[in-house]
């Protein structure tokens, strides 16, 4: 299926991060692994068996002392013969065994080549390879749980599902499309529209699974904009906890943007703090202003803080409205509100409502008071409200894969209603179940593989 060379070269990395730790262990994988392990160490053990070997140099001189093990193929991670040299774990060692068995005819691992070649030998598809690298990058216990369900299979199992049920209902538009005289009748079959209608729920919970954990694994972007003094880098710090960004009374005191990464139960939340949005005093401060205008359009949610002393009816928003991109969502935060009367806030909410849609949120970034609904607020606006149900480890290709996917079966819907065009409809559910094959890998260029394991550390 794939395209893995007639007989590989033997591969050899340290599996085991650089740095000092009490074992280190350094992989061979490939045709030659057996001899190259045993030349290392003086024998092989019984299949994954581990058994105590010294580690020897061309001289026969030990470099380390430690455990072997050995598993023949198909029965190992990559479905090559695999040997393992278990010693300590210090760097010079390490890269002695590594030199050593590159002596002997190996060749040092590129990035992520073990677990290409698991994919290549059909021990993993693409989908799970991906997730082994989210696991090892999780950065919170959701995103781990995520990742290793999409390891387990439970992602890979729902694409597969979904493309079996296109296909199915493409081999029976082709069968009716195969005697003409029916095909009108056939294809005008409500049973086809309910199909195709299923089809596409499927396709939405699929999606809504990998999305939540797209949002576990990459989180999302969020730029705290506003005019000078407003409370922006204030509201930074409270919502990571510490002083990240300056905080001063002088206007301008944010040139750069500050960037800074929290979680939010288990979801990274990118924040950035930007120069203020007013027309620019110098060149530095005009590239910030400029700097700001980018960050707002690539960001999922702006969050526009108005100083509810200084701005009660809005200004700053008003003014800055029609200049900020439209398809990214505001909220916006009336900030200082423990300096205002008990009852203000809720009536300048209902004001700025009807102002722009936009939802608003009154809080104190001095205080903290209402950071806790700003907190809830961002999570919920991204479909975060439980993180952990049916949460699948998904990459940004994942999703696009997805939305290209429904995009042909809505295509297909069409053709079939308008147009009873069974060729067409056909045609379009190729497309879908294409799509989908390229989440499992399936469907992929040399391209894409070579970008995906690129990624990966070296030795995984
Ligand atoms: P930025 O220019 O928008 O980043 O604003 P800063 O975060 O630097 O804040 C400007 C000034 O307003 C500082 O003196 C802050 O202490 C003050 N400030 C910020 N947030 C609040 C708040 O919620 N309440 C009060 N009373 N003062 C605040």
């Amino acid at each position: 299926m794939h395209a893995l060379p007639q007989s590989p070269d033997t591969i050899v990395a340290a599996a085991t991060p650089p740095g000092r730790g009490g074992i280190g262990i350094v992989r061979l994988s490939g045709s030659r692994a057996p001899e190259i392990g045993a030349a290392l160490a003086g024998h092989l053990p019984p299949p994954r068996r581990a058994a105590f070997a010294r580690f020897v140099d061309a001289q026969g001189q030990p470099i380390d002392a430690g455990l072997v093990l050995y598993f023949p193929a198909p029965g190992s991670y990559t479905g090559e013969p695999v040997v393992e040299l278990h010693g300590h774990g210090g760097p010079v060692v390490l890269e002695a065994l590594v030199a050593r068995a590159v002596e002997l005819g190996a060749r040092r691992a590129a990035p992520g080549e073990f677990t290409q070649r698991a994919f290549l030998n059909d021990k993993v598809d693409l989908a799970q390879a991906e997730a082994i690298a989210d696991l090892i990058e999780a950065g919170s216990r959701a995103a781990a749980r995520a990742a290793m369900r999409s390891l387990q299979g439970e992602f890979s199992a729902m694409v597969q599902a979904l493309s079996e049920a296109v296909v199915e209902l493409r081999t029976y538009i082709e069968a009716a499309i195969d005697f003409p005289e029916e095909e009108i009748d056939s294809l005008a079959d409500r049973e086809l529209v309910k199909r195709l209608d299923s089809i596409r729920d499927r396709f939405d919970a699929v999606e809504q699974s990998a999305r939540r954990g797209r949002l576990l694994r990459d989180g999302m972007t969020v730029v705290i904009a506003g005019r000078p003094n407003a409370g922006k880098s204030s509201l930074l710090n409270r919502l990571a906890g510490y002083d990240a960004a300056i905080v001063t009374p002088v206007a301008g005191t944010t040139r750069d943007v500050v960037k800074e990464r929290i979680h939010l139960d288990g979801m990274p939340l990118h924040v950035l703090d930007t120069a203020g949005l007013r027309e620019a005093g110098d060149i530095v401060e005009e590239e910030g202003i400029r700097r700001t205008h980018a960050e707002i359009a690539r960001a999922d949610r702006v969050l526009f803080v108005i100083d509810a002393i200084a701005d009660p009816t809005c200004e700053a928003f008003r003014e800055e409205h029609s200049r900020l991109p439209p398809e990214v969502p505001v909220t916006l935060i009336f900030n200082k509100c423990d300096l205002l009367g008990p009852n203000a806030p809720g009536i300048r909410l209902i004001e700025a409502d009807s102002l722009s849609g936009a939802p608003c949120i009154a809080l104190s970034a001095l205080t903290g008071e209402g950071l806790e609904a700003l907190r809830s607020h961002l999570k919920s606006s991204m479909g975060y409200d439980s993180p952990d149900a049916g949460a699948v480890s998904a990459r940004a290709r994942h999703l696009e894969a997805l939305s290209r996917g429904r995009g042909h079966v809505d295509a297909a819907a069409h053709e079939l209603t308008e147009r009873r065009a069974g060729e067409l409809v056909a045609e379009e559910l190729r497309g879908a179940q294409r799509a989908l094959g390229e989440i499992t890998g399936e469907f992929t260029s040399e391209d894409l593989l070579g970008r995906i394991f690129s990624s990966f550390c070296v030795g995984k």
